[in-house]
C-alpha cells in the first residue's frame, strides 16, 4: 500500500508519533492505502510552518500577478494528474470515477477563478471634501485554516483554500479522515508549482481529540473555514470563540424541491433524479424533500420511479457507473440504513429502493409519509428522498420553510411571478429555478440557520479571508487656510 504524509513546510513527513491509519476503500472494502494520522503535536507543526511562511516568507507580499502564476500552474498539473485526483476520491468514498473527474475539473477552476479574482478585483476610492481622500485596502489575515467533509474531498477542500491562498494568506487544511488522499497530492502539484514552503499545509487526522481539534483550539490561528456537520460546526465555532478567532462555516442541508402543475416535467423529473441521487445522495444540497402537487403527482412519481431504476448501478471505477453501490463508509452506511429501518414505523413506505450489496443503498424514494417523520425533517446523508403532496403554493412554502436547515431549495415552474415570489420567500442560500447544481462561482454561497455561518465565493471570500482597511491620506494641504 501506497504512504501518504502530512505536507508541513514544503514537505512530505510521517507523524511525528509514527501513527498511522488505514484508508478503506468502500466499494472492495478493503484498505487501499496508509495515511500519517496527526495529533495535536503535528497539528501546531504545522501552524508553526503556516506562521512563519505568513510573518517571513514571500507570499503575503509578492503580489497578486506571481501568486497569480503560481496557482494557475498548480492548476494546470491538477488537469494533467487529473486521472490519479479522480481516483483518489473514488477509491477514498465510492464516487463514480465520472463524478471525480467532473469533481478534479471543477477543483482546477476553484483554483483559477480565485487567482484571478484576487488579481483583479478593485479596491474602493472615497474622494473626501475636506483635502483627504479615504480608500480600502484588502489585505491578507494570516494563517487560515481549512476543514472540510468527505463528499466532494478535493472540490471542497480547493474552494476553501484557493480564495485563502489568492488573497496571500498561508493555510492549514486538515481534510475528513476518510479521504485524506487527494489532499496530499494536490500539496505535492503545489511544490512542483513553485509554492514556497510553508504557505499551503496539510495534517491528516481526525476531529475530536485529535489534529482537527488542535487546529481550532490554537491561538495562532487568524481564521478557521470549515464544511461539515451542523453539530461539529456548533463544536468549531465555540471551541473558536475563545480566541475570537473568526469562522466561516458551511453545514448540513435538507433541501425541499418544489414542483408545481405547471413545470416541464421531464426537465423536473431529470434534476429531482440529480438531486438526490447523485454522488448517492451525499451532498449537503441534495433534494431530500420533494414535494409534487397533486395534479402531476401520479404521473411524476411512475416517471421517476423508472428514472431511479433505470440508472446505471456498479463499481464507482466504472466509467459507466451513474450510481455507485457504496457509500463513504461502513459508519455512514449504518447511518443510513437507520433511517429506512425508520420508515415503518415513523409511518411512509418504500416505492423503490432500499438495501443494495455491500455498503451501499439503492435509490430509494419514500412516499405516504408524515411531515414529522425522521426522513422528513433530519439530513440523510444518503439517496433516500421523502415525498409529500401539496396543492397551493402557500402551503408547500409553509412546508418547505419548516426546517432548523436553509441550504438551498429548488422550484419548477413556467410561471414567472411565482417563480420570483418563491424565490424571495424561500429560506435558503441558494434558490435554484427549473435548474439544480449549476453554481457562478461569484455568488454568494452558504445556508440560513442550522445551513452555516457566512457566505463564500466571490467578494464573499474576499471579506472572509481579508482585512478590510481603511487608509485615509491627506492629499492637498491649502497653503492659506
Ligand atoms: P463532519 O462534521 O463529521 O467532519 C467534517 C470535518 O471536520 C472532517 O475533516 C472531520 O475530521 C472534522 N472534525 C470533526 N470533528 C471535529 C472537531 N471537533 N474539531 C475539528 N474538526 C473536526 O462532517 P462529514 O461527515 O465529513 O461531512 C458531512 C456533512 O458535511 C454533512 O452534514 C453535509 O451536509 C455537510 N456538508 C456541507 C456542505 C456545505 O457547503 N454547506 C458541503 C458538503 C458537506
Amino acid at each position: 500500500m501506497d504512504f501518504y504524509g502530512h505536507i508541513i513546510d514544503g514537505v512530505e513527513v510521517p507523524s511525528i508519533d509514527g501513527a498511522t491509519m488505514d484508508d478503506i476503500d468502500p466499494y472492495t472494502r478493503e484498505p487501499w492505502a496508509l495515511i500519517a494520522c496527526g495529533g495535536k503535536a503535528d497539528a501546531e507543526r504545522a501552524i508553526a510552518a503556516a506562521r512563519k511562511a505568513f510573518d517571513s516568507g514571500p507570499w503575503p507580499h509578492m503580489g497578486y500577478e506571481k501568486r497569480q502564476a503560481i496557482l494557475h500552474r498548480l492548476a494546470d498539473l491538477m488537469d494533467e494528474h487529473a486521472d490519479e485526483l479522480a481516483m483518489a476520491d473514488t477509491r477514498d468514498m465510492g464516487k463514480p470515477i465520472t463524478q471525480a473527474h467532473h469533481d478534479v475539473a471543477r477543483s482546477s477552476l476553484n483554483i483559477r477563478f480565485f487567482a484571478d479574482h484576487a488579481r483583479m478585483t478593485p479596491g474602493e476610492a472615497l474622494p473626501m471634501d475636506s483635502g483627504h481622500h479615504a480608500y480600502t485596502r484588502f489585505d491578507p489575515v494570516g494563517v487560515i485554516v481549512a476543514i472540510s467533509p468527505w463528499n466532494f474531498p478535493l472540490m471542497l477542500g480547493t474552494w476553501k483554500i484557493a480564495p485563502a491562498l489568492a488573497w496571500g494568506n498561508t493555510v492549514v487544511w486538515k481534510p475528513a479522515e476518510d479521504t485524506p488522499v487527494s489532499a496530499t497530492l494536490l500539496a505535492r502539484l503545489a511544490i512542483e508549482a513553485g509554492m514556497p514552503p510553508g504557505v499551503l499545509n496539510v495534517v491528516h487526522g481526525y476531529g475530536p481529540d485529535s489534529a482537527g481539534s488542535a487546529l481550532t483550539e490554537s491561538p495562532d490561528v487568524d481564521r478557521i473555514t470549515f464544511t461539515g456537520e451542523s453539530g461539529t460546526g456548533k463544536i468549531i465555532s465555540a471551541v473558536a470563540s475563545r480566541h475570537l478567532t473568526p469562522v466561516s462555516l458551511e453545514l448540513g442541508g435538507k433541501g425541499a424541491n418544489i414542483v408545481f402543475e405547471d413545470a416541464d416535467l421531464d426537465n423536473a423529473v431529470n434534476w429531482a433524479v440529480q438531486a438526490i441521487f447523485r454522488n448517492a445522495g451525499q451532498v449537503c444540497l441534495a433534494g431530500s424533500r420533494l414535494y409534487l402537487q397533486r395534479g402531476i403527482y401520479e404521473e411524476f412519481l411512475r416517471r421517476y420511479k423508472i428514472a431511479a431504476e433505470a440508472m446505471v448501478k456498479g463499481d464507482p471505477k466504472d466509467p459507466a457507473t451513474e450510481f455507485p453501490l457504496a457509500l463513504a463508509s461502513e459508519e455512514h452506511f449504518d447511518k443510513v440504513s437507520s433511517y429506512l429501518d425508520s420508515v415503518g414505523p415513523d409511518g411512509g413506505r418504500i416505492l423503490t429502493g432500499g438495501l443494495g450489496e455491500g455498503w451501499s443503498v439503492l435509490p430509494t424514494i419514500v412516499v405516504d409519509v408524515p411531515p414529522a417523520a425522521r426522513v422528513c425533517r433530519e439530513e440523510i446523508f444518503g439517496p433516500v428522498v421523502a415525498v409529500q403532496v401539496f396543492d397551493t403554493e402557500a402551503e408547500v412554502l409553509a412546508a418547505a420553510n419548516n426546517t432548523r436547515y436553509g441550504l438551498n431549495a429548488m422550484v419548477f415552474t413556467e410561471n414567472l411571478s411565482r417563480a420570483h415570489r418563491m424565490s424571495s420567500r424561500l429560506r435558503a442560500g441558494t434558490v435554484w429555478v427549473n435548474c439544480f447544481f449549476i453554481r457562478d462561482l461569484r455568488a454568494p454561497f452558504g445556508g440560513f440557520g442550522d445551513s452555516g455561518v457566512g457566505r463564500e465565493g466571490g467578494n464573499f471570500s474576499r471579506e472572509f479571508c481579508t482585512e478590510p482597511k481603511a487608509v485615509v491620506m491627506q492629499i492637498d494641504e491649502d497653503p492659506n487656510a
